[in-house]
């Protein structure tokens, strides 16, 4: 394949950096140079932003990973199956790690959604937690849930909110609550202007009607009542702010300015994969970000990442050590790639680390559940 000069076919104003991507032997595009076209250029992180999302490019993070000197681990006992059911989504958020959006197909099929039963009915776990895409949109949700609530299993909705209110799903909500679904909601930002930066314009008041409707199924409104809880992501290239006062910071916002109460706020970090590691390649800020990341390593949060465990599912039931693991095609210990059908005793084996993994263990820590510290 050819490379691509990215600004030969965009008119942007100048001061842009534009990257020439080359496709790599598996098809993704990975920066080259930068076009010479812009000699000028001023090296811009929300224009790069914006190209990237919109024209959908991904660069390979993978081959600026792989030279890693992250401590290597092992796993403890599985608890928790995360299983992604498919890249399909109402939104196309510029921090997507998954790279999700509209025209996605891939969706985790009934035959699958059958294996993932078959592992829970042999492995000792006590969640199923369930991601995407908006993994409401898989036409199995409400089976898959169904079941495994049937099986005594917490159920976790990782939910974008806007889903709730989009046609077709209006009822999503009543069946979560009658379900007791557990929901972890992306909410960016209590500010509308930043949302709709990152997640596209007017999805901060569909966010909001959502979680006052959600409040209204009694959702958020107890500790021990159905639980709501939000997700924030830094905009750009730093750590998240100390989790404890960005929570009370968001729920004094949200309960004076549109009377929504939630239960806990979960700060995670920006993982160097998909959209937001193309960003920083294609700013020149990658090596930046990850040096900020090692500079605040936490050896105390090696035993409470998400992959201690874990185990990530993808839509065709291959296993990873997490989510972002299964974005960067990087199979389960390193090794070949495995399917769920194949997975015996997890624990003591090795867990697949690259630089990446550097997220999980800065400042405070990141996991599902936010903070680890
Ligand atoms: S809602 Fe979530 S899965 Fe969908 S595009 Fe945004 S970040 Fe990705
Ligand atoms: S990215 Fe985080 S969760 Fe995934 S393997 Fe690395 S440390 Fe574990």
């Amino acid at each position: 394949m050819h490379p691509i000069d990215v600004a030969a076919h965009l008119r942007f104003p100048s001061k842009i950096t534009f990257p020439i991507l080359t496709a790599n032997e598996s098809g993704k595009f990975i920066p080259s140079r930068y076009s010479s076209r812009m000699p000028e250029y001023r090296r811009s992180f929300a224009a790069q932003l914006i190209l990237i999302w919109s024209l959908n490019i991904v660069i390979d993070s993978l081959p600026y990973l792989q030279k890693s000197d992250f401590p290597a681990m092992a796993r403890n006992s599985l608890e928790i199956l995360q299983v992604n059911l498919g890249y399909l989504c109402n939104l196309s958020c510029s921090h997507c790690h998954v790279n999700a959006g509209p025209k996605r197909t891939e969706l985790m099929d009934k035959d699958t959604i059958a294996e993932v039963l078959a592992f829970i009915d042999r492995h000792n776990v006590h969640t199923l937690d369930l991601t995407g895409g908006a993994p409401e949109m898989n036409p199995h949700f409400r089976y898959l849930t169904a079941q495994a609530r049937k099986r005594g299993l917490k159920v976790i909705d990782r939910c974008n909110l806007v889903i709730l209110l989009e046609k077709g799903f209006q009822d999503m909500a009543g069946f979560l609550a009658e379900n007791q679904v557990e929901i972890v909601a992306s909410l960016p930002c209590y500010l509308e202007e930043n949302v709709d930066k990152q997640r596209g314009k007017g999805t901060f008041n569909a966010s909001i009607k959502a979680l006052q409707l959600l409040n209204g199924l009694g959702y958020g409104l107890t500790d021990d009542g159905l639980q709501l809880n939000l997700v924030f992501n830094p905009q750009g290239a730093s750590l998240p702010p100390e989790q404890q006062g960005l929570e009370r910071a968001y729920k004094q916002h949200l309960r004076e300015r549109y009377g929504i109460a939630f239960n806990r706020l979960f700060a995670m970090a920006n993982l160097p994969v998909q959209r937001f590691g193309s960003v920083l390649l294609s700013t020149g800020r990658f090596d930046d970000y990850l040096q900020l990341l090692k500079d605040n390593f936490q050896a105390s949060n090696l035993d409470r990442v998400m992959c201690k465990n874990t185990l990530s599912v993808d839509w065709q039931g291959f296993v990873y050590d997490c989510d972002f693991n299964q974005m960067l095609q990087l199979p389960l210990g390193g090794k070949q790639k495995t399917h769920l059908a194949e997975v015996a005793e997890l624990t003591g084996k090795t867990i697949a680390v690259m630089q990446h993994c550097y997220a999980c263990t800065a400042g405070q820590g990141s996991s599902c559940g936010g903070a680890i510290g």
